[in-house]
């Protein structure tokens, strides 16, 4: 058998679902943002050819430079709402990640972000379908709405408001997860559909009003760090390499793993507790401030991560201290801290 049979025979094992350690072709849509780039290098240091798709919404080029140096890895300007670019290679695995992901960003144009939900995961699935490929949903807790339900489990349907300052994302999300099932129903492509939960780590937007990157620059540059409401709120923080981790584990996964799976650390902490953590970390002079809380802010989220844990033996390995102390590290390193922290 000539190479190029073999490689086309392997290659198409991989479409059947079956695992193969050869070098995959693999889409990554809103590949130059925060988690978009951290999976583009991760596949790349795997061997696989990567063909990041973005157009810069909230992403950077910059994200991706260092991968620009490989003869595998591809940046291709586009935006999701069109249908993918015709002269790109066959995928064998697509992961949809282009949607602008922090409040800050979502809310400046809310229908955009709507529309960016229902028809990116509509051109991600029919390229899907025409290439054979395998294809991933990132969807996130913001589906729980504010829970009734603690901690969240994959069977809960969630307390979501329609047509509040959040709705734009979470029902966005909502239905993009509702695409992908019926999708894969009527037409047998494979999907795997990821629910993330709060995650930080290096190339998180400086910019973009998360609480994470709000504290640190605050904490580096001595100001106020703004507390939304009494701080009592809580989240689950997860490392960005431990949720790639997960990604990858979903994507090879059989098809018993059927539904959306969580992937976040259930470590809860109260965000007062988090600004505590950051100022003793960065030892800072900041003091705290409370300002409004926002409107539908949900007040607890936690991941149970039993189906992550049983389905895939996945599991978070980075504590919030060592995860917190690279983040800190990474934002000190950048010329940014000069400029001030968003607000919702
Ligand atoms: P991000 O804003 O850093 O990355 C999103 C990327 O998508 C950016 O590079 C942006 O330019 C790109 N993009 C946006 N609209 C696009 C369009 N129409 N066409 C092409 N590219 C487009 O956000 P992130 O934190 O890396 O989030 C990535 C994905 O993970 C998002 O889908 C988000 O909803 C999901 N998610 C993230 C978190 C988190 O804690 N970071 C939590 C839950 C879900
Ligand atoms: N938050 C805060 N101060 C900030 C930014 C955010 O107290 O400077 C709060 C925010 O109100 C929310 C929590 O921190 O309760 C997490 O906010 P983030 O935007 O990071 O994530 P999400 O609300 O989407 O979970």
């Amino acid at each position: 058998m000539s190479p190029q049979h073999k490689a086309t025979r392997l290659v198409r094992q991989t479409r059947t679902g079956r695992r193969t350690d050869m070098p995959k072709s693999i889409c990554v849509t809103g590949g130059a943002g925060f988690l978009g780039s951290h999976l583009c290098a991760r596949l790349i240091g795997e061997g696989h050819r990567v063909t990041c798709i973005d157009n810069f919404h909230t992403g950077r080029p910059a994200n991706v430079a260092a991968l620009a140096r490989s003869n595998r890895f591809e940046l291709v300007e586009h935006d999701v709402m069109d249908a993918l670019p015709e002269h790109l290679p066959a995928f064998d695995e697509i992961y949809n990640l282009a949607c602008p992901a922090s409040p800050v960003h979502y809310q400046s144009d809310p229908v955009r972000t709507a529309l960016i939900c229902a028809e990116g995961a509509a051109n991600v699935l029919y390229r899907a379908q025409r290439d054979g490929a395998r294809v991933m949903q990132a969807s996130t807790s913001e589906i729980y709405g504010d829970p009734e339900i603690h901690p969240q489990r994959e069977d809960y349907c969630g307390n979501v408001n329609t047509v509040g300052p959040r709705s734009c994302y979470d029902e966005g999300k909502r239905f993009a997860e509702t695409l992908f099932t019926d999708f894969a129903r009527q037409s047998g492509v494979v999907v795997k559909i990821v629910r993330i939960f709060n995650t930080y780590g290096p190339r998180m937007q400086p910019d973009d009003g998360r609480v994470v990157s709000n504290f640190i620059l605050q904490a580096l540059r001595g100001e106020d760090i703004t507390i939304y409401g009494e701080g009592q709120q809580t989240r689950s923080f997860c490392y960005v390499d431990d949720l790639i981790e997960g990604f990858v584990r979903l994507m090879a996964s059989g098809p018993e793993v059927d539904g959306p799976v969580n992937i976040g650390n259930p470590t809860e902490i109260t965000v007062g507790e988090l600004a505590q953590i950051i100022i003793e970390m960065t030892g800072a002079s900041s003091k705290i401030v409370h300002r409004p809380l926002p409107v539908d802010d949900p007040r607890r989220r936690r991941p149970d991560i039993t189906r992550a844990s049983t389905l895939l033996g996945w599991a978070p390995r980075v504590p919030l201290a060592e995860g917190l102390d690279k983040t800190i590290r990474y934002f000190a390193s950048l010329n940014q801290t000069l400029a001030p922290a968003q607000r919702h």
